[in-house]
């Protein structure tokens, strides 16, 4: 098949909800990737942060090979071995105590919602369910993890909403405090927002509701969906705040690239869910856990992650001066990059003509490289993205 077949197969079949780039992928290796003409490109999207180990990491690879031909999936009603071995590694790494797994980063986000309600209603009964999240953030696609998302063009058409969902401005602290009323059991916050443009939250305003949080008894929620797993040079972005939150969400880098989602579960929400409580029917698949346990692996090894916090200065040295650049904003490897005249995805498609792919979040140009990407590849990159914002 070529790139124009394909292309035509797609629009015909596959629903539209995707404005897709004019590019059909065939292969990758690292960072690199490769079209149906033969053209290659580097990679600064990781598939939108998910190929934490690049393309087909070859450690990666023969673990999930292994594992689809030793046993494929047998559900949670049995005992396997790569999901309990990654909920130890997870658990160890991080200090939470348990850890419930899913598909993806909304079907994480509902489970810690289940798990703040669950806590609430048993310790203080019905009228205490209201989580509040912040304006700007992004938490998923469900009617649940809509309603959570703190953008009004997310709350329409798909009436009704979830409801006792309410929004505070971000590193706004007297705000929040003035919508933690009775009815609040969780906060549930981005440390990093990443659709909502690479925007950090304030390290006083996280501490601050931290203290608050645990003072009222209310459950602070970490969705760690983009930033954790190593993706800014710490495994989980709280750790960079000095705060641990009550539980913490990860999905899209942990799997290396198979759909996973994890709930990370500390005391106080440990045992909120019992049998039958929450479910999935692909947790904890064999083959995607096989790969998340590689994942762990790499990121754990010494300089690992001092390396891809280090990453973001070079950013920095390679960028800041360009014409277009008016600032760079983020943690480790994931990098905003404001613009001064420019339209984020006229970037994108000027980067791509040159070789580069790269991701917008609002009127930023947004990267997300492979946590394992080579110096060559990564200065290369960056060359091609300097030279379009100095055009
Ligand atoms: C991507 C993302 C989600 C949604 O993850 P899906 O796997 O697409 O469901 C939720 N929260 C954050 C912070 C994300 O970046």
């Amino acid at each position: 098949m070529n790139a124009s077949e394909l292309k035509k197969i797609d629009r015909q079949y596959v629903a539209g909800t995707y404005a897709r780039f004019d590019l059909a992928l065939k292969s990758g290796t690292g960072a690199s990737c490769c079209d149906y003409e033969g053209k290659t490109y580097i990679d600064f999207t990781s598939g939108i942060g998910v190929n934490s180990l690049g393309f087909c990491d070859n450690q990666w690879a023969a673990a999930v090979a292994g594992q689809a031909s030793a046993l494929n999936h047998i559900s949670n009603l049995y005992y396997t071995e790569p999901g309990a071995l990654l909920a130890k590694s997870l658990c160890e790494t991080t200090g939470y105590q348990k850890v419930f797994f899913g598909n993806s980063g909304a079907e994480a986000n509902e489970g810690a919602i289940k798990a703040a309600r669950k806590y609430s209603f048993d310790k203080y009964g019905e009228g205490r369910s209201t989580i509040l999240t912040l304006v700007n953030s992004f938490h998923g696609r469900t009617v649940t993890t809509l309603s959570a998302t703190g953008q009004e063009h997310f709350h329409q058409f798909f009436f009704p909403f979830t409801g006792d969902f309410s929004y505070a401005l971000a590193n706004d602290i007297a705000d929040v405090k003035a919508k933690l009323d009775s009815s609040v059991c969780a906060v549930m916050i981005e440390l990093i927002q990443g659709e909502g443009g690479v925007v950090p939250l304030d390290e006083d305003f996280v501490k601050e509701l931290a203290a608050l949080c645990a003072e009222k008894d209310i459950l602070l929620v970490a969705d760690e969906v983009q930033t954790g797993a190593g993706r800014t040079g710490k495994f989980l972005a709280s750790e960079w705040y000095g705060v641990r939150p009550d539980i913490t969400t990860l999905a899209k880098g942990l799997g290396g690239g198979l759909p996973i989602g994890a709930v990370l579960l500390d005391e106080k929400a440990e045992s909120v869910l019992g049998f039958g409580d929450h479910g999935s029917t692909f947790g904890a698949n064999p083959i995607c856990c096989a790969g998340a346990n590689v994942v762990m692996e790499k990121i754990s090894q010494p300089g690992f992650l001092a390396k891809v916090a280090s990453r973001f200065e070079e950013v920095e040295a390679a960028l800041s001066s360009c014409a277009e650049v008016s600032g760079i904003t983020g943690k480790g490897m994931m990098i905003g990059i404001a613009l001064k005249q420019k339209k984020s995805g006229e970037v994108a498609k000027a980067c791509m003509e040159n070789g580069l792919l790269v991701l917008t979040a609002k009127e930023k140009v947004r990267l997300l490289p492979p946590l394992t990407i080579s110096d060559g590849e990564f200065e290369k990159g960056l060359s091609i993205l300097a030279a379009v914002l100095n055009q």
